[in-house]
């Protein structure tokens, strides 16, 4: 087994990668230990090598830089495990927030993993939990999404599959695309879900937008979506318990359904798998006792067992 260990920033550790989370907006974030450690390492690769320049001169620091990018991550992956391997400590920081989240670094991670060199994270902002935190949705389970898919039949997939997740969800989206994303989600029923837009978050103009996505989709009818967003949106179980009148994806067959129908199939979901049976087997038995639809109670099983595997862990 690897271990990862947690050394003071004045004796780095050799040979180690070391993730640096780095402000999602306001400099004043940045904490002691990060400029400690991007003093000391012996080379830094950056997302954007000029951003992150500007970040150093703004610290007072000349530590060598190389770009490691969506583009270069290949070749300049391997040259980075070869510099580990001499013995180098290397920094890995993003543009902004933590390095891997919707960011490149999980590549060379699972690289360094699979090499057994030690990498090391110095934790910093992230817009996903910053954002999660403000919501005032439920912040117990969430599940993260990153951007969307560009593809527009790869998108209308993701988002049909997150109508039935039961956890409050979190995605980044650009702002020209945010109005459209509402529209989508509207048409694909998510109209009365509450949602929370952290806009601009740790910056000078930074604020929460909080309605139901048809609300704030009203809004930006008439006001351009400007800044960088972070969409917080309610999930299934919590729809479930504030609109029991609601209809769902999870109806009997023949009627559209209602959260109370979604709650009632989690519940006996729930109760069924507890009973050892198989996530088919659940799903065939609830269809038959609730009159819903087999494919759709056997999506929601298949996210039951894995939140309760998870959790079990
Ligand atoms: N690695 C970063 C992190 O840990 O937050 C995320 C990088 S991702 C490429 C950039 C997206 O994060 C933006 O499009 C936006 O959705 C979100 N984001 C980053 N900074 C933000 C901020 N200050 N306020 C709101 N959203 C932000």
């Amino acid at each position: 087994m690897t271990q990862t260990t947690s050394e003071s920033a004045s004796t780095l550790p050799r040979g180690t990668l070391i993730l640096v989370g780095t402000p999602i907006g306001n400099l004043g974030d940045l904490s002691r230990r990060v400029i400690e450690v991007l003093a000391q390492v012996d080379l830094i690769a950056a997302e954007d090598t000029r951003r992150t320049r500007q970040l150093l001169s703004y610290l007072g620091l000349h530590q060598p830089l190389t770009s490691y990018h969506e583009h270069n991550q290949a070749s300049k992956g391997l040259e980075l495990i070869e510099k580990l391997r001499s013995g180098q400590s290397i920094a890995l920081v993003s543009d902004a927030g933590m390095p891997c989240i919707s960011d490149p670094g999980g590549r060379l991670v699972a690289e360094c993993v699979a090499a057994d060199l030690p990498v090391l994270v110095i934790p910093g902002p992230s817009a996903a939990v910053t954002a999660l935190a403000g919501s005032g949705l439920e912040t117990e389970r969430y599940a993260f999404e990153g951007f969307l898919p560009a593809d527009r039949k790869a998108r209308k997939a993701r988002l049909q599959e997150l109508q039935k997740e039961l956890r409050t969800m979190v995605l980044y989206e650009a702002p020209h695309r945010l109005k459209k994303t509402l529209q989508e989600l509207i048409a694909l029923g998510f109209g009365d879900r509450l949602v929370a837009l952290g806009r601009e978050l740790t910056k000078k103009h930074e604020e929460f937008l909080r309605g139901t996505v048809q609300g704030l989709a009203d809004y930006y009818d008439t006001n351009e979506p400007r800044g960088e967003f972070v969409i917080v949106l309610e999930g299934m179980t919590a729809l479930a318990r504030r609109l029991p009148e609601h209809p769902t994806v999870t109806g009997r067959s023949g009627s559209e359904g209602t959260p109370s129908d979604a709650a009632a199939a989690i519940d006996l979901l729930k109760q069924l798998l507890g009973q050892g049976m198989s996530v088919k087997e659940a799903a065939r038995e609830a269809a038959t006792q609730t009159g819903g639809k087999k494919n759709e109670l056997y999506a929601l099983a298949i996210q039951i067992q894995e939140i309760e595997l998870g959790e079990s862990q």
